[in-house]
Parts: structure tokens; sequence; C-alpha cells
């Protein structure tokens, strides 16, 4: 068999894999409690329901425009409106299969072989793989100070000749952390001033805590939508909990859409018209489901943090936003994905290790799951890492024994 190199170098989604070992684990009747999990419990939104359900009764599914239905970016357009204070036209916007294949095509779009990409530690591990898909070299930029929050002066130091673009996604994945007001100004300013591409990953723009407002980068630039170099990308994935529906979108300059739109055009088409509905629905439908959502994790933070707080010599971050946080284990360990691997087999709880998002000695724990989740979750992990915790406890009557840290 013969497979190309660059094929080969790229992983499996650390994730997607950890889901799928849980599934199988739960399918054999195994007491798995998931703290890795990418997506809210909530039920679809019932306009997403109702407007796909529409289109599918009509018993007419076919090939859609390959930047997407006129109607779902007229909703995309108001939803760029209302939220980012941006008026754009349906040039300025392309629908995708996710943000997954939004940000796909953005770098597709934007990278020559050997340009460089920049990466602020820690990110969404999915990054630094497209960018290497695209024949570009990713660059990692760990704030200096220790913290998640990243630094203009380490980002500049890591510039050159050769970078094309900045990822940043704030709402952060996998820190939870909001990105201030001062360095999105400063980072629009930068990347205009040099010529570099800011990729705004919105995806988690709406999850927000405690009355919090995302900063929006459009408000820091004075070039219109053709002319910025900001690209924004978000869906409906995570505000409407709509993983399953596979909408995503970008909004560029005509030209950058246009190509995006060949490169699509080449590879999947547009999106199939039901999940298009659906994510229609859901943007004209009641925004009190994102609101709601918002309270249910916030509720979902407060808890998770509480239980951090008892876990002997576990520094966690505290999230303002997204349904992550991270956790620095290297009071215990400083191997991330042993400790992950040994939570999964003596504890049966998932979680994602710190290593595949830059941060290593950190796991990376979601609190979208249910509120018992959490605190059985955590309580098991504290109940493996402890020394002094009995040997083996019992969940039913399966048994659990720990025997290694
Ligand atoms: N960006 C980030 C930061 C994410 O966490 C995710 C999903 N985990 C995506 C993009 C992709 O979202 P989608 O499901 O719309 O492809």
């Amino acid at each position: 068999m013969s497979i190309s190199q660059l094929a080969r170098s790229i992983p499996d989604s650390a994730t997607l894999r950890l889901n799928e070992e849980a599934r199988l684990l739960r399918e054999r009747g195994e007491p798995v409690i998931h703290l890795g999990i990418g997506e809210p419990k909530n039920k679809t939104p019932i306009n997403a329901v109702l407007s796909s359900a529409a289109i599918l009764s009509l018993g007419d599914i076919k090939y859609t425009p390959t930047d997407g239905i006129p109607s779902l970016k007229k909703a995309i357009i108001r939803y760029t409106e209302e939220n980012y204070d941006r008026l754009v036209g349906p040039e300025n916007v392309i629908v995708s299969v996710g943000a997954k294949q939004s940000l796909f095509n953005v770098l597709f779009t934007l990278v020559n072989p050997q340009d460089e990409v920049i990466i602020l530690a820690p990110y969404w591990l999915s990054y630094p793989q497209m960018v290497r898909m695209v024949n570009g070299l990713p660059v990692i930029v760990t704030p200096e100070d220790g913290t998640f929050r990243p630094r203009m002066q380490d980002i500049e130091h890591a510039v050159s000749g050769y970078t094309k673009a900045i990822i940043l996604n704030s709402p952060n994945n996998p820190s939870g952390l909001v990105f201030d007001e001062a360095f999105i100004a400063e980072i629009v300013d930068f990347c205009e001033k040099r010529d570099i591409y800011l990729v705004m990953d919105d995806i988690y723009h709406k999850l927000v805590f405690d009355g919090l407002k995302v900063p929006i980068a459009y408000a820091y630039t004075r070039q219109d939508i053709e002319n910025t170099k900001v690209i924004v990308v978000n869906g409906v994935s995570k505000l409407y909990g709509m993983t399953g529906f596979r909408i995503g979108w970008t909004i560029a300059g005509r030209k950058l859409v246009e190509v995006m739109t060949n490169v699509q055009s080449q590879t999947t088409s547009g999106p199939s018209v039901v999940t298009q509905a659906a994510a229609e629905g859901a943007l004209l439908g009641l925004q009190s489901v994102v609101d709601n959502l918002c309270l249910t994790i916030q509720n979902n933070r407060d808890v998770i943090m509480q239980e951090m707080a008892g876990f002997n010599g576990v520094r966690t971050c505290r999230p303002e936003g997204t349904f992550y946080c991270m956790a620095d284990f290297r009071a215990y360990t400083a191997n991330s994905v042993e400790l992950s691997e040994f939570l999964l087999k003596k504890a049966l709880v998932v979680t994602i290790p710190g290593l595949e998002f830059g941060a290593e000695g950190h796991l990376r724990l979601s609190f979208a799951g249910s509120i018992k989740n959490i605190t059985e979750g955590t309580a098991r992990m504290k109940w493996a890492v402890d020394p002094t915790s009995p040997n083996e406890i019992y969940i039913g009557d399966r048994r659990l024994v720990r025997d290694w840290l």
C-alpha cells in the first residue's frame, strides 16, 4: 500500500478518537463519564427542526448552490449585521459543512507552500493539522508568561516575511478565556499594517458568561469588508447545540469568497439543503435558545470550578465562555496522554490530554454535560489520582481499582 507522506503524517483527531473509545466502552455497558465531549446536551431548537422537516417533506432534495442557499445567506447577513454591526452582501458569505470546512477552505485559499500561519497556544487541535494539510507551516506561539492569554509581543516576535495569517479563537477552546478589547484592537491594527490575514474563529462567540461581551474584530478596522484583513468564521454547531447538522460559514471579501467557492465546488459542493434549512430556522427563530444554553452552561461552569477547587494541587483556569476548562495536573504528572489514558482505564472518565492543545501537563475538561456527570466525573478523578484514597470503589456493581499514581 502506498500512502502519501502528507496523509500519513496527519494524526486522527484525539477528541473524536476518545469519543469513539467512550462509545465502545458504553456499548459494553461500562459506566463511562464523558468530560471530553465538545457539544451541548440541548435538543435541537424547534425552529430548526420545523424548517428542515418542511424541506424534507417536499421530497425534492437536490444539489444546492455551492456557496449556500440564498435564504440561509440572507439569514447570515442579518446575523452579521445584528451581532457584528457589519453590513455584508451575499458575495461576502460562503456556507460550508461546519466551521471545520470553513476554516479549511480559508487556509487552502490563503496559504502557499511554506507560508506560515500563527497559532496561539493553547489552540484547537485541528489548526496545526489543517495548516500542514495545505502545505503551510504552523508557527505556535505560547505566552512566555505561562498564562493562557496571548501577548502581542510574543506574536510580533513570531511573525516573519512568510507569515500569511494568524488564527484567533475567542472565547477559546480549550482555555475558555475571552481575549480583551485592547488585545483585539492591537492585533487587528497589527495585521492590517503588516498585510497579514486575521482569521477569527468565532464558533463560541455567544457562549459567554456573567454578561461578558466578546470584542468584535470588525470594530477595530477602518477598512471595508473588501479590504479588511479580518475574516470571520462562525456556525450553528456550538451556538445552538447543532453539531450534527454540519453548517458553518465564512465572511470575507468577495474575491476570497469566490475562490473558496471554487475550492468547495471541486470538493464537497454545497451542504445539504436539509441542514441549511435547519440552520436558517435556528438563526431566524427565538434566540432565547442561546440565552438558555448560556445560563445552563454558566451554571455547569460554576459547579466544575467548585469541584476542581477541592482538587489538591490542581489549578484550573476559570472559563469566561465555551464549555471547556484547562486543569493543570503538573503536580501529579507532566504526561497528559498517560494521565488521560489512566483516567479512562481506571476511573472510566474521558478527558482530553493538554498535549493535543499545546498545553502539556494539563487536561481539558468539558462541562457541556449534566451536573451529575461533572460531579461524579471529578469525584472519580480525585479518587483515581489521590494516593491516599481507597484502592477500590464500586460504581453500581462495577468495581474500579486504582494502581498507578
Ligand atoms: N473551531 C473550534 C475552536 C472548535 O472547537 C470547533 C468544534 N469543536 C470547530 C471550529 C468546528 O466546528 P464545526 O462543528 O462547525 O465544524
